[in-house]
């Protein structure tokens, strides 16, 4: 079975095509964040623009370095939901085309499960297991009692935690997007200044990062009304310290408290080294199997999408050509069907 995949939910233009669901043939990426950098975030209508410019090249580069002709390729994927409505809308009408062109089924998959199943590509998942979804627009924690089943038993009450950095990060004066900035920040910090956990309620699975953010920004005006500038790195490694031992915490006792055999971390925050680090220690430590994926399928790209839709493909369970762009998609209705 060879998919090929489209994502464009956000500022990545992305197409890949994946063999059975886990061999990568190709994954090329084009990233936006040059020309967002400019606005200090993702400008939705500059977003649509730029996938328009490059859906096309990508696409063709991506078949061409797959070394498959066309028409061996058995479904054309691109993510429905969520995601930005035009940026979205973009890659659906170039798989549409192309599922017409070609006549191939398509397969509208959802961008968290392809987050999730990004750790199909490197590791064999086992069942029932955990994830914890951190990304610039969800924190969610997921069980999945088998293949393609998805159950929130957590999710963020406001900010999602990339969305928390990257408005951290720009306190601190870095460009966007500032998870990456932050994270090395933190991690080379000697001093950490201490900064509040939102746990919520005892038992709660949920995360909550906005009175976060508000105490960073608090203590970076007081720093600054002190006439204070040495300050960046405690904040740093003390907004980071308080969002892992959070992430850590929870995302242990839901495997603890539910049958889940391994846990799975996935999402652009996945790619921060202190999280990386602190929840491979405590799963060690737990004698936790967990899985993380290598960076470049941490971030939007389309071989995740691939990877996901090869579920939908297994179970025989397509879409038709009126595709809609699902802003808000459910994580849960797209399960596969039982
Ligand atoms: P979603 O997947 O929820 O729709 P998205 O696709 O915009 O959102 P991703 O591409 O998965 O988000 O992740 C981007 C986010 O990851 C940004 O907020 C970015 O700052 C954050 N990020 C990337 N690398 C790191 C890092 N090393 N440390 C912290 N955050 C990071
Ligand atoms: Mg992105
Ligand atoms: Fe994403």
């Amino acid at each position: 079975c060879y998919i090929l995949a489209v994502e464009t939910s956000c500022d990545e233009t992305s197409a890949a095509v994946i063999k059975n669901g886990n061999v990568v043939l190709s994954n090329v990426i084009a990233s936006q964040i040059e020309t967002h950098k400019a606005f200090g975030g993702v400008v939705p209508e500059v977003a649509s623009r730029k996938h328009v410019e490059s859906i096309t090249l990508i696409l063709e580069e991506a078949i061409q370095q797959a070394g498959i002709p066309p028409e061996k390729l058995s479904a054309i994927a691109v993510t429905e939901g969520p995601g930005l409505v035009g940026a979205l809308l973009v890659g659906i009408m170039a798989a549409k085309s192309l599922a017409f062109a070609l006549d191939k089924p398509l397969i509208g998959t959802h961008h968290i499960a392809g987050h999730i199943y990004a750790n199909q590509l490197t590791n064999e998942i086992l069942y029932p297991c955990m994830a914890l979804v951190v990304s610039g627009g969800h924190t969610e924690l997921v069980l999945m009692e088998k293949e393609g089943s998805f159950k929130l038993i957590g999710r963020t009450r406001d900010d999602a935690v990339g969305e928390a950095y990257d408005k951290v990060a720009r306190a601190l004066g870095f460009p966007y997007p500032g998870g990456p900035y932050v994270d090395k920040l933190a991690c080379e910090s000697e001093e950490v200044e201490t900064l509040p956990r939102a746990w919520l309620e005892p038992g709660s699975y949920d995360f909550s990062f906005s009175g976060l953010k508000s105490a960073v920004l608090n203590t970076v005006n007081q720093h600054r009304m002190r006439g204070e500038n040495e300050f960046h790195p405690a904040i740093a490694r003390g907004f980071q310290e308080s969002v892992i031992e959070v992430l850590v915490e929870k995302a242990v006792r839901a495997i603890g408290e539910t049958s889940a055999v391994q846990l799975l971390l996935c999402g652009g925050v996945a790619a921060n080294r202190g999280l990386r680090a602190a929840l491979s220690e405590r799963c060690q430590k737990e004698e936790i199997p967990l899985l993380i994926p290598p960076l470049v399928y941490c971030t939007d790209n389309a071989a995740m999408i691939g990877a996901a839709a090869y579920l939908k493909w297994k179970n025989g369970e397509f879409s038709d050509l009126a595709l809609k762009a699902e802003p808000s998609l459910s994580l849960e209705e797209w399960s596969v069907a039982t």
